[in-house]
């Protein structure tokens, strides 16, 4: 987060015309938009969307009780649906037999 060097407000991302700036909410003083600022903002708003909750948990699942093996197979199939990580699907379906005998 910026501030600005007049008043201390706070400077948001704005855009002006095709580019994009950082101007202050009060009394509206602007300074370009660098890469390294920018990402900084961007930083932020990645984090609230995260999977990590979702990996953590049903990790945790796994390791704390058994379930019924139709019910886990189902949530399995659920998550990589939603990630997108079939090749790690197949690698741990493949270990998970040899575990099993
Ligand atoms: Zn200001």
């Amino acid at each position: 987060m910026k501030f600005c060097p007049k008043d201390g407000g706070i400077m948001l991302p704005a855009k002006k015309g095709d580019k994009e700036i950082l101007r202050c909410k009060k009394c509206g003083y602007e300074e370009p938009l660098d890469k390294k600022t920018r990402k900084a903002y961007q930083i932020k708003e990645d984090k609230s969307k995260s999977g990590k909750v979702l990996t953590t948990s049903i990790v945790s699942e796994k390791e704390g009780r058994r379930r019924e093996d139709d019910e886990w197979e189902q949530e399995r199939e659920e998550y990589y649906k939603e990630i997108g990580l079939d090749l790690l699907r197949d690698e741990l379906e493949g270990s998970e037999e040899h575990e099993e005998e």
